[in-house]
């Protein structure tokens, strides 16, 4: 359920900022959603004007709110599996960037984390990504992520007809623990779409410029 409690500040500067290091700093300082955050902003985002691949996430969860390192935690893990990279390549900014539909950590809800919040996307999305302009591939990590770049729809259906989607973008499930039942009960997730997003992603990573 979405937990927006409103107003918030708008930081957005208009006309859209169009220095790269100015809207990153401004991105990362913000505190837009303060009060209704149950911790303090982190902003936890990963980005560069060179990246080729951006994985739009969901929202941080407690580990990354304390690390402040994006995916550093099982789910990281995981997603890291299924595109067949390591560390190193996942964390090389000038080749990939991580942007998640919420970017400080939304705290608890019922059943997991809470939604990302709603104005983090509307304040910064936009304007980063026209600073990213030789992203060949975009990673839909989870619901929020589909539904903010393709619109309503279902997760599992989208994954299913994940070539309908390409070039632009490979709709995931969320590698949380969940995704481990999701697996098992879906095979040919594993079985045929994991080795074509490994090519996809090796593909954007290696394209020309
Ligand atoms: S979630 Fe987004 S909008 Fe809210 S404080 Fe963090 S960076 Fe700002």
């Amino acid at each position: 359920m979405d937990s927006f409690a409103g107003p918030f500040v708008r930081y957005r500067v208009t006309p859209p900022v169009t220095d790269f290091d100015e809207l990153a700093a401004s991105a990362r300082a913000c505190r837009a959603c303060a009060t209704v955050l149950p911790v303090e902003p982190r902003p936890v985002f990963q980005i560069s004007p060179t990246a080729r691949l951006l994985i739009a996430g969901q929202a941080p969860g407690s580990k990354v709110h304390a690390s402040g390192v994006p995916f550093a935690d099982a789910s990281g893990d995981r997603l890291r599996e299924w595109m067949g990279v390591a560390d190193a390549e996942f964390y090389d900014a000038r080749r990939i960037a991580i942007l998640p539909i919420g970017f400080c950590y939304p705290g608890r809800a019922k059943s997991g984390d809470a939604p990302p919040r709603p104005e983090c996307a509307q304040l910064w999305r936009e304007d980063l990504l026209a600073l990213m302009p030789q992203i060949r591939l975009t990673l839909l990590v989870g619901t929020y992520a589909q539904r903010d770049a393709l619109g309503p729809g279902k997760m599992r259906e989208r994954v299913g007809r994940f070539r309908d989607f390409l070039p632009d973008y490979f709709p995931l499930p969320h590698p949380s623990w969940r995704s481990h039942i999701w697996m098992r009960d879906n095979p040919w997730f594993e079985a045929e779409v994991l080795p074509e997003l490994r090519a996809h992603v090796r593909g954007a990573l290696e394209a020309e410029t």
